[in-house]
């Protein structure tokens, strides 16, 4: 894969975020010859992203036909991982960790539990645990944590490894 864009090539991918480094990255898979336009490729908004994978917990209202899409990725995430550390020979950080969300005050709490019955009600697996319940799984928690969200099925990525082994598989 050429990272300049040049004549000739089957697919020209602009933008080297997460998005087109994995575009191009498939594309060159499948055989096709790709190029990839980016004065900064593998940078984008992966330097500041938290990495979260977090299809249950980033629910919100109105939002049911995107939670499906979401659902069928984070299904698709640990065997993606498994492709691009081996195509990249680099550890992208995916940890099936599952997810805690916290409530530091009155108002997180009752957002929180609006979230929680939202899950519910769509038939998603999250688990109401009290602030003590939080402290015992994460003993680094502030003690005024007033309550949380446990969610087992959503996981994290370190968005730096991923753009990082996304650009080394491209290049490869
Ligand atoms: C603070 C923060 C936290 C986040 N946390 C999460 C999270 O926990 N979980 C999650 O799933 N998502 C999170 N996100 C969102 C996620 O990081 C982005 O959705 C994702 O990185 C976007 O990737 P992208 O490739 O679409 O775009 P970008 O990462 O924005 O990449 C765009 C690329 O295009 C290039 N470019 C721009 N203009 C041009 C041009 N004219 N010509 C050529 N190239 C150009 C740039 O150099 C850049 O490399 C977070 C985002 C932020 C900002």
């Amino acid at each position: 894969m050429r990272t300049h864009p040049t004549e000739g090539s089957d697919v020209l991918v602009i933008g080297g975020g997460v998005i087109g480094l994995v575009t191009a990255w498939r594309a060159a898979r499948r055989g096709l010859s790709t190029a990839l336009a980016d004065p900064e490729p593998g940078g984008g908004a992966a330097r500041v992203a938290a990495g979260m994978l977090a299809a249950v917990t980033e629910l919100h209202y109105g939002e049911e036909t995107l939670l499906g899409l979401n659902l069928a990725s984070a299904r698709r995430y640990p065997s993606f991982a498994a492709e691009l550390e081996e195509a990249s020979g680099q550890d992208i950080g995916f940890r099936a960790c599952g997810t805690l969300a916290v409530a530091l005050d009155a108002d997180d709490r009752a957002h929180l539990r609006e979230l929680h019955e939202l899950q519910r009600r769509s038939g998603l697996e999250s688990e109401w645990l009290t602030g003590r319940e939080c402290r015992r799984l994460e003993p680094m928690l502030a003690p005024g944590v007033r309550g949380g969200l446990r969610v087992d099925g959503d996981h994290q990525v370190d968005p730096r490894r991923l753009a990082a082994a996304l650009l080394t598989a491209c290049e490869r």
